[in-house]
């Protein structure tokens, strides 16, 4: 054992001990056996100090040649610059998603604005419209067209075409709609032969060659013309042109809208507008099955 103590320290601690023994143990006799074994006690915890105090001194030396070691102070130093750029892209980031939450809830409100301005203003056009269809004449009052419905019987050609012969001469009762997602626009079409009345010449079932011929192509012409107008309001169902001889059927053109909103939308653009010199006269209809109204004698009816 190395203890490196002066003797008059340990002379101190050991009569320190001795006093503190018998203190405590008023009852035992002092003898040397005793003092022997206070003795070895004391070198042993003198002992345990000396190493701990020598193994403290040595890390607080490695760690000073440490702290001077060029390397270490140099990842040292890389390791901060790490932390920084971390911390700088950890707010880089933040910032991204705080920016990207707040243009998310920004264009949500105005999508919900958006949405909002666009119910008042189909509202408005709506209660416009009722009030332009209520003062002109095309469509009659619900009341008219009920009461006689209970007398009269209900017109067949008109249910399912929209129009008749008999137009308003007619026995039978025309039930009028107010606003339904079809409309028909009255004799839009006309070629050559229908126009001078020579379509009852023709039997569309002889005119085998109608695809290679005049007709064909001028309706091409007028299919690949009219349909994007009518196209500009919604999405079209249902696109049907009329080549039958009968004038009331003649050149109609009937277009079924997705809504009522969107055929509303094309009678108020196209209305009353002219189309090849023709006033193009717009109503709504209701036409229950298109099969029901093509009458089926005809082989491009
Ligand atoms: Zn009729
Ligand atoms: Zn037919």
């Amino acid at each position: 054992m190395d203890i490196r103590i002066d003797n008059q320290s340990f002379e101190k601690m050991k009569l320190y001990l001795i006093e503190q023994f018998k203190e405590k143990h008023q009852t035992i006799k002092f003898n040397h056996k005793i003092y022997r074994f206070l003795i070895k006690k004391l070198r042993r915890q003198l002992y345990r100090q000396q190493i701990a105090k020598e193994r403290d001194e040595k890390l607080h030396l490695e760690e000073i040649q440490r702290q001077n070691d060029p390397l270490y102070q140099a990842w040292i130093i890389h390791k901060e610059n790490i932390r920084i750029q971390k911390e700088i892209e950890e707010e880089e980031e933040n910032k991204k998603a705080r920016k990207l939450r707040e243009q998310r809830e920004q264009m949500e409100i105005q999508r919900k604005e958006q949405l909002r301005k666009e119910m008042e203003e189909k509202q408005k056009e709506l209660s416009l419209l009722t009030i332009t269809v209520s003062t002109h004449n095309p469509f009659a009052p619900i009341q008219v067209t009920v009461a006689p419905s209970i007398e009269r019987p209900v017109c067949s050609f008109y249910l399912k075409t929209g129009v008749c012969r008999y137009n308003e001469r007619c026995h039978r009762t025309h039930n009028k709609p107010d606003i339904t997602n079809t409309l028909l626009a009255v004799n839009m079409y006309s070629n050559f032969e229908m126009q001078y009345g020579l379509d009852d010449e023709y039997d569309f079932d002889i005119g085998l060659e109608f695809e290679d011929s005049e007709r064909y192509e001028n309706f091409k012409d007028f299919y690949y013309d009219v349909l994007p107008e009518f196209e500009r309001f919604g999405r079209i169902i249902m696109f049907k042109v009329c080549s039958n001889s009968e004038i009331h059927l003649r050149g109609n053109v009937y277009v079924q809208y997705e809504t009522d909103y969107q055929a509303m939308q094309a009678y108020k653009a196209l209305n009353t507008r002219y189309y090849a010199g023709r006033m193009v006269q717009c109503q709504f209809v209701n036409i229950p099955s298109w099969s029901a109204a093509i009458c089926g004698k005809h082989k491009n009816c």
